[in-house]
């Protein structure tokens, strides 16, 4: 796909660029606890302001409903955005927006109040994208993790105003075109995680995309049972079975190569460290014991099937992670992952929020390629679905 970036927006001294932005930050008691969305505004925010625009940031925060409150109010967010930033930054209600807007200095960067204050900017209303537009002469979207949904901040703006992509999106954007886009071949998918219920149609849409589809988690568990293993106590979904096999004949047919695994790490009962621990054969699995890992041999496979591929894109742990040593097979796969992107010979693109967890328990956060936290917008661009924030920047 093409787009149009903040290299192609030419001059903007003393114009009002509206940046949409994600600062739906989680917070405790009045202090931002995770400030990895505000980071990613940096590159943006502070580039427009260098080159001399009036920076107006739009985003939302939490759920108002379409109802001013101080609870949702992004007036909070001014200091901590500043902090991130190294410079001013200052708040504007949507009350006299107009005024305070004229107001500002070229260079300077303002927040602008939640967008959902608007009940129609969820609607992706004219009336809102209008409003919204008026303050501004040209519309930046540098939020992909808003991507997925069509509203007036995220989408109605790029039909009025002249639109591009920020750098966050622009990064985004680049890394998950290499991954599934317009990959190198072979491609393997990890797809791992806790149900194939949340996941059907991520496992129906790669099966058509990839050379080789590893699942692992407790998803794995509905493709064994699917098989006629006998999974004992593990997470498994019986009634998806018939599923499961579905998807496993259309990557027969698609020349997709599945891996389950044929080892795995069992016990009585779901607890760090159990005495019931044991590492045993797909086909050996007791009535009382479930899954909780991917076995190391078939970790050991996993790992070659990757050193053969060029491309690799990553959704779901391949065990309990959170609970030692149900980390082991998330941990050894990531770290393989990891050295091969570091060598140069993978790319290598995870998502997802427990993902990016376990890689960073891994210790390899920072070792892929690209690892994206949109959550939601990520997911559904690995189901293969157009993201009407995205589609709408398209030239
Ligand atoms: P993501 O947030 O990255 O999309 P998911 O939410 O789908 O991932 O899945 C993560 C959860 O799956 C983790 O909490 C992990 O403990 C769980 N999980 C992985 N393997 C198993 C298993 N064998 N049995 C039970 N839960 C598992
Ligand atoms: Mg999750």
């Amino acid at each position: 796909m093409t787009f149009k970036t903040l290299d192609d927006i030419g001059d903007v001294t003393g114009k009002a660029v509206l940046v949409r932005e994600d600062l739906n930050v989680p917070m405790a008691d009045g202090v931002v606890t995770d400030d990895t969305r505000l980071r990613a505004t940096v590159a943006t925010l502070n580039e427009l302001s260098d080159k001399g625009a009036k920076v107006l940031v739009l985003a939302h925060f939490g759920r108002p409903k379409g109802q001013p409150s101080e609870e949702f109010s992004l007036k909070k967010l001014a200091g901590p955005l500043s902090q991130v930033l190294g410079r001013a930054v200052s708040f504007i209600d949507w009350e006299g927006d107009k005024e305070a807007v004229a107001a500002l200095q070229a260079g300077d960067i303002a927040i602008l109040e939640n967008t959902r204050f608007f009940g129609g900017e969820e609607k992706n209303d004219p009336a809102v994208v209008e409003r919204f537009a008026s303050l501004g002469d040209f519309y930046v979207n540098d939020a992909f993790s808003a991507a997925h949904r069509a509203h007036a901040s995220t989408e109605g703006l790029a039909h009025v105003l002249p639109a591009f992509a920020g750098r966050a999106m622009e990064a985004e954007l680049t890394a998950l075109e290499k991954a599934l886009g317009k990959p190198e071949h072979p491609v393997a998918a990890v797809v791992g995680g806790a149900k194939v219920s949340t996941k059907l149609d991520v496992l129906k849409h790669l099966v058509g995309k990839v050379d080789h589809l590893i699942i692992g988690g407790g998803m794995a568990n509905t493709f064994l049972a699917a098989r006629g293993v006998a999974v004992g106590k593990s997470l498994c979904e019986h009634d998806l079975t018939a599923t499961a096999d579905e998807i496993l004949d259309n990557a027969d047919k698609a020349g997709c190569t599945v891996h389950l695994p044929y080892d795995v790490v069992v016990s009585k009962e779901f607890a760090a460290n159990p005495p019931s621990l044991r590492t045993c054969n797909v086909h050996e699995v007791a009535a009382d014991e479930m899954i909780l890992d991917v076995g190391p041999t078939a970790v050991e496979a996993l790992a070659d099937v990757l050193k053969t591929c060029k491309t690799l894109v990553w959704n779901g742990p391949m065990g309990a992670f959170e609970t030692e040593p149900f980390d082991t097979a998330t941990v050894a796969l990531a770290r393989t992952a990891a050295a091969l992107t570091k060598e140069g010979s993978l790319v290598s693109v995870a998502g997802g929020g427990d993902t990016v967890a376990a890689l960073n328990h891994a210790g390899v956060g920072g070792d892929f390629s690209y690892v994206s936290t949109a959550g939601g917008a990520f997911l559904e661009w690995m189901e293969g679905k157009e993201l009407p924030g995205v589609a709408a920047l398209g030239a």
